[in-house]
């Protein structure tokens, strides 16, 4: 099973401490994110982490999108959106560096994108546009977002795009769809949907989505479960529950990928397939971001995630 992370990191910055960092803070161009982009990436990879993020450590996972799209100031939109540059670019080539660096083995980069549905849920529509579920804003957000995708997919070994405000139903799922389609058409990596929350209603819809991946909660929604019985497309398994502070046991992780297991058996797509096969199904990750727990606790939470897997497919193969 390849091993994940859904994308945020706990942010941890460094004040300017030597004279030439102190001398580029005076002149403004001190980058305090460095720092949290070079933890996230560490604690990732010492844990054993396949495809690492960045940390989406400059804002939450709408700030650093809408603030480098042209129409908005702040979480306003005051004019038509449109891209204007990479945005995640720089910290996806500083993320390279950091592996090509320490990492031994083959490593890869999650390039993230925030979805246009969950963007425009998040701002405060004041111009050009009618009102939140406005189509065109949707569309315009969706050509800018694949703008984005374009200007990282030769970086990036995975696309995921973020849209949890698709589990609540606030959001027409046909128009969903097509701006997700559009972001998707030729992208040259393989694409991931993460929408956590309860998907169990909304399941079948998103099975029709034009994703290579579909990701979500398990650890923290085990309703979530019964959609493995009928999922035509790759599985992210989020086994780690993002939302508690408490760190999980191996053994809490490992029941539930046995149980995860169990009900892919019953799924058509997976009648001939013997169980190590179906592991290359699966990616797992956490649950969702793991930005707002202390760092310690993300780290250690990665750490157990990873042995489990790996405890997991050994006895496995053992087994066999
Ligand atoms: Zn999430």
């Amino acid at each position: 099973m390849i091993k994940t992370v859904v994308g945020s990191y706990p942010v941890v910055t460094k004040e300017p401490e030597n004279i030439w960092e102190k001398l580029l803070d005076i002149l403004g161009i001190y980058d305090r994110y460095r720092y949290a982009i070079e933890r996230a990436v560490k604690d990732q990879l010492d844990a054993g982490v396949d495809i690492v993020s960045d940390g989406q450590v400059r804002g939450d996972m709408v700030e650093i999108f809408v603030k480098g799209l042209y129409g908005f100031e702040d979480k306003r939109v005051v004019g038509r959106v449109e891209f204007l540059e990479p945005i995640t670019l720089k910290d996806i080539k500083f993320a390279r560096e950091i592996i090509d660096r320490q990492a031994r083995g083959k490593k890869g980069i999650k390039g993230i994108i925030t979805g246009p549905c969950t963007i425009a849920a998040s701002v405060k529509v004041e111009n050009y546009y009618c009102d939140n579920r406005d189509e065109t804003l949707i569309y315009d957000l969706a050509n800018a977002l694949k703008r984005e995708v374009e200007s990282i997919q030769d970086y990036v070994s995975v696309i995921q795009i973020d849209e949890p405000i698709l589990s609540t139903g606030l959001y027409d799922l046909d128009t969903a769809r097509r701006a997700i389609k559009r972001i998707c058409e030729n992208i040259k990596v393989p694409v991931v949907l993460h929408v956590c929350g309860d998907v169990s209603d909304i399941f079948q819809e998103l099975n029709t989505f034009n994703v290579d991946v579909l990701d979500h909660e398990f650890a923290s929604t085990r309703k979530n479960l019964d959609i493995l019985e009928e999922i035509s497309k790759k599985i992210g398994f989020g086994c780690i529950n993002t939302k508690i502070k408490s760190v999980e046991s191996v053994d809490d992780v490992k029941d539930l990928l046995k149980e995860a297991l169990e009900i892919l058996r019953n799924n058509p797509l997976f009648s001939d397939v013997k169980d190590e096969e179906m592991l290359k199904y699966i990616m797992i990750d956490p649950d969702c971001g793991m930005r707002p727990l202390p760092v310690d606790v993300a780290y250690k939470k990665l750490k157990v995630m990873v042995n489990a897997s790996e405890e997991f497919e050994r006895e496995l193969r053992e087994r066999l």
